[in-house]
């Protein structure tokens, strides 16, 4: 329940709904009942394609994926502030890669149980962990900072404390914003920027403004969810993979529930079969000169 898009709680909702009606049955008059279908096929991105941005110089472009020796790819530097633009799924020059981004972090050992993963199986994830889960990313401080530095996650700001923006205003947001990129920056030894997801998936053009003038330029929405912000089965979750995988998916997730972890080296390779090579956030990115 902590990470729903704003359509994506109506879906919920429609499924719990459905569950108590089926409960008494569904009287012959009544339509057959849309909200049957799983709420990871419900629209999830409300939100506009994304917007153009003034390209930046290709020099900046090249170093997205193979940082040089010793040099974290998200070394801290000071921010660049620029417009928040918002991102639903990677470029068509990423050909076949898809990136599967994991939220929240309300369960320790779900977060845990990934990165164990990602380390065996030499998988790529883009993290959004929140500050006010730091007991749950802390003790995982070291790990998560050597995959950065081998390319296999890229990590992201989510806010400290999980509000919805709008309707805190884009000033508390903003404050909230940091006080998560400074929290990384404690944590990791790296810089959040400029990649943000913004909580439920509320954003609007202050929002995503504020974001910017930070240096989050990249709002960053997703193409497909696979519904976890609530308890579901490996199964769910892989049908869910199953129905959104596609070239140049963003893939919504969260390290709230156990089935998520479960169910990764199986949808690592369930993207193996479909021919589709999942990355990390920056790389899906990097051949883009709109989503840099
Ligand atoms: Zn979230």
């Amino acid at each position: 329940m902590l990470v729903l898009s704003v359509v994506g709680v109506v879906a919920v909702a429609g499924v719990a709904t459905a569950g108590v009606m089926m409960a008494g049955g569904w009287s012959a008059a009544e339509p057959a009942p849309t909200a049957q279908a799983p709420a990871y096929r419900q629209p999830t991105t409300a939100s506009p394609a994304p917007e153009p941005e003034p390209a930046v110089s290709s020099t900046t472009a090249s170093a997205a994926t193979t940082a040089p020796t010793g040099e974290s790819p998200q070394r801290i530097r000071p921010p660049v502030p620029g417009p928040g633009t918002v991102i639903t799924e990677g470029p068509k020059s990423a050909g076949r890669k898809v990136a599967l981004t994991i939220d929240d972090g309300t369960c320790a050992s779900c977060v845990d149980r990934i990165l164990d993963v990602v380390e065996r199986t030499g998988g790529k994830v883009t993290l959004f962990p929140n500050g006010v889960y730091a007991g749950s990313w802390e003790p995982q401080a070291k790990r998560i900072r050597a995959l950065i530095d081998k390319g296999q996650v890229t990590l992201g700001n989510h806010t400290y404390s999980h509000q919805v923006s709008t309707q805190i205003g884009p000033t508390a947001f903003g404050a909230d914003l940091q006080r998560n990129e400074d929290w990384i920056q404690r944590t990791f030894k790296v810089t959040g920027r400029p990649w943000f997801r913004p909580p439920y998936g509320d954003r609007n053009a202050a929002i995503d403004a504020a974001a910017g003038q930070r240096g989050y330029r990249k709002v960053i929405m997703w193409s497909g969810t696979v519904a976890d912000s609530q308890p579901r089965s490996e199964g769910y979750i892989l049908d869910a993979i199953d129905y959104w995988a596609r070239p140049g998916s963003i893939i919504l997730m969260h390290a709230n529930y156990p089935a998520t972890g479960k169910a990764l080296p199986k949808i690592l390779r369930m993207l193996e079969r479909k021919g589709l090579e999942p990355v990390t956030l920056q790389e899906l990115l990097a051949g883009d000169p709109q989503a840099r």
